[in-house]
């Protein structure tokens, strides 16, 4: 992690690239490096490694707006920067897919070797959590199925007590050579779908796939000040990898539900709180809620419509760190309704005393409008 190069730099483009910039370099640079040009070339590898996890963070503008904001820091990943080594593996990153069939005719597997290690798929889950939740963080638990190596087979696809044969076609490569023009193409092997191997005997459980689907549960913990939209990753909770290489990794994504008072932008909570016009005018005592019970707060005499208060504190914990945002209260004056001919008549009282200066901006407006006719 200490001497992770920034990703822009392993792109080669600036901070300010467009997505399509990003894309561009992308495919420029993962052509030069790609494994299968380069076999058993360590350095290519790491090259080809390190531009996929550059690509995975700068192509998503969620992504590439918090390693913007946080580097190689991200709070939501425990600091521990973006963990997406070997993200993708050798294959199976539908970027790459066309590249490589306009190269040679066949899609990613035809370049893909056959026993090659390969990362097991990442898997998405949406979970729903309340407002609290987010704000105070929680732990949830939850159920969700994953494709795993089948126990029967061990994950060969061939029936317990046989082996998968090597692929007399293609004598275990993968690949078939194809002479046609003025080049060899590389082609998937038609026989063995490009792994290598035949089954003869298909083991009963998994159909042959060496795979099942299985129901798992998964614990989280949601940190407090998580927000709408931010994910967790759990790492190596994906689905196995393949011939020994590491597993997916499980992304959960968070929404969150709306509050029926609050709204929420950041670590900051916002609450529109209807006030009567006696109190607006005179001033007074008012019961404001936040997330953890009522404040008492006194409105000064003459407040007027949208005035803003801002309780400090009171708003929501920014994750893994000790700030906590500000409840933004904006006051809405009711005009009554429905009122009774005495209430009617005491506001006629009130109108009648009145000597215009209690009215600053209508004054104001007054005199302005005067002037227009003169
Ligand atoms: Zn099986
Ligand atoms: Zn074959």
């Amino acid at each position: 992690m200490a001497n992770k190069r920034d990703y822009y730099e392993v792109l080669g483009v600036d901070k300010n690239a467009s997505a399509e910039d990003i894309k561009k370099a992308y495919r420029k640079k993962a052509k030069e490096c790609h494994p299968d040009l380069h076999p058993n070339d360590k350095e290519a590898e790491a090259r080809f490694r390190e531009l996929n996890e550059a690509n995975e963070v700068l192509s998503d503008p969620d992504k590439r707006a918090r390693y913007d904001q946080f580097g190689f820091n991200d709070p939501m990943n425990g600091g521990g920067g973006f963990d997406t080594s070997g993200f993708g593996g050798f294959g199976g990153f539908g970027d790459l897919g066309d590249i490589f069939s306009q190269m040679f005719g066949g899609g990613m597997g035809s370049s893909r070797r056959a026993n090659a290690p390969q990362q097991g798929n990442d898997l998405r889950y949406d979970l729903r959590i309340s407002f609290e939740e987010a704000v105070f963080g929680c732990e949830k638990s939850f159920e969700f199925y994953r494709s795993e190596l089948c126990e029967d087979c061990h994950g060969t696809g061939a029936k317990p007590g046989t082996q998968p044969q090597t692929c007399p076609t293609c004598k275990g490569s993968g690949q078939v050579r194809v002479q046609g023009g003025f080049m060899t193409t590389i082609r998937t092997c038609q026989t063995c779908g490009g792994t290598g191997k035949v089954i003869k005997d298909r083991c009963v459980k998994c159909g042959g796939t060496g795979r099942v689907k299985r129901k798992r549960t998964a614990t989280v913990k949601v940190p407090a000040g998580i927000d709408n939209g931010q994910t967790i990753v759990m790492n190596g909770q994906g689905e196995p990898g393949i011939n020994g290489g590491p597993n997916g990794d499980l992304y959960i994504v968070i929404t969150v539900r709306p509050h029926k008072l609050f709204r929420r932008d950041g670590t900051n909570l916002y609450l529109d709180m209807p006030i009567s016009f006696p109190t607006a005018a005179l001033g007074g005592e008012i019961d404001i809620p936040t997330l953890k019970g009522t404040v008492k707060y006194t409105v000064p005499e003459g407040t007027q419509n949208d005035t803003e208060f801002r309780l400090r504190g009171k708003g929501v914990p920014q994750v893994r760190s000790s700030y906590v945002g500000d409840l933004i209260v904006r006051v809405r004056v009711e005009v009554p309704t429905r009122l009774s001919d005495k209430q009617k008549e005491l506001l006629r009282q009130l109108d009648e005393s009145s000597t215009g200066k209690e009215y600053k901006e209508r004054k104001s407006f007054l005199d302005k409008m005067k002037g227009l006719f003169n």
